[in-house]
């Protein structure tokens, strides 16, 4: 079994990020759109996680169903929140079970409306207690962290956020896939910083393709991403024009991805949102380094 410090040092690790959609009409198509992204043989794919049962099983569901169909390594996310330890573990358990050996390792936002993180008895308050804890319990699985390029809305500073990414390294992260960003100036200053604190494992960039105007400043502003203001603006060039936004998108992240792949970027991680066709037209543009 190639493990995921393996997979990084052997080949370029190309990653995409699905989501577990709602319905059974959701599942079709997601399904059509990993079969097309799976023509790129990415390192592995990713399916978040959520709060509450039926969105978890349906996060496993999606995440063996594309282990299965498509015979791709794959990585379940997983959060601190309202789980014990042992739930976690469970959960894990139930994932390697069905082929699932990596993990993207989180802490978890707070519920809607509230602004504190609240651990659960006997759970955990921060993802670095969740990294230790799979390392000890089930030491096979490939372990993924989140890093912030911008740094996490929570933390005081970049410098702190940095502090708190080595504590998740040092319990036994394998690589950091970084939330979204669409300045690369950031992510290279992240990285550096990063480098600097003795950070080793491979940092990934994050990069959602902008399909759609609205839909992007709603999920920048959930995760407090900046958006370049010339970005903006040709956007908004196209307000009634999908097909024009969906140009402008593409072509802004075929130039980011085209800029960290001259930057030696050990990999690229895709949030697809479940859609195909703006990854493929960026993947399409680009030359991937040779394996
Ligand atoms: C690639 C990626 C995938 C994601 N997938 C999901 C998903 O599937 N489901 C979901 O609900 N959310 C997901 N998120 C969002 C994530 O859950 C939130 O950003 C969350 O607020 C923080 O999670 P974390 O694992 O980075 O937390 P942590 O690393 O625990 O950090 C949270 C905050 O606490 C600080 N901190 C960390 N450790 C310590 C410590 N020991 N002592 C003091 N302070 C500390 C950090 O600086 C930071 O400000 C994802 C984010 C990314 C980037």
């Amino acid at each position: 079994m190639t493990t995921l410090a393996q997979t990084y040092s052997d080949r370029f690790g190309l990653s995409f990020e699905l989501f577990p959609p709602k319905t059974e009409a959701g599942m079709k198509s997601l399904f059509r759109h990993t079969e097309r992204l799976a023509q790129f043989q990415p390192a592995y794919v990713t399916c978040t996680y959520g709060a509450g049962g039926a969105t978890q099983d349906r996060t496993l569901e999606v995440i063996a169903g594309v282990h299965k169909k498509h015979d791709l390594p794959v990585a379940t996310h997983l959060t601190c929140v309202g789980s014990t330890a042992e739930q976690l573990k469970e959960y894990l358990e139930r994932a390697w079970d069905l082929g699932i050996k990596n993990v993207v390792a989180l802490r978890g936002d707070p519920p809607q409306g509230e602004t504190d993180f609240k651990p659960t008895a006997g759970g955990f308050a921060y993802a670095n207690e969740l990294v230790e804890f799979i390392s000890t319990e089930i030491p096979e699985m490939g372990i993924i962290i989140a890093g912030y390029p911008e740094k996490h809305q929570e933390a005081a500073s970049l410098e702190i956020d940095l502090q708190n990414l080595k504590r998740k390294v040092d319990a036994g992260a394998d690589a950091i896939l970084t939330q979204l960003f669409y300045n690369n100036a950031d992510f290279f200053e992240f990285r550096t910083r990063s480098e600097k604190l003795g950070i080793e494992v491979p940092i990934v960039p994050g990069l959602l393709p902008v399909t759609n105007g609205a839909q992007i400043q709603r999920i920048a502003s959930l995760c407090g991403a900046k958006l370049p203001p010339k970005f903006v603006s040709d956007l908004q060039k196209h307000e009634d024009d999908p097909a024009g936004q969906f140009e402008v998108g593409v072509e802004f992240a075929t130039r980011q991805a085209e800029e960290l792949l001259a930057a030696g970027v050990p990999g690229l991680h895709f949030y697809v949102l479940n859609k195909s066709e703006a990854t493929e037209r960026v993947l399409g543009a680009v030359t991937l380094p040779r394996e």
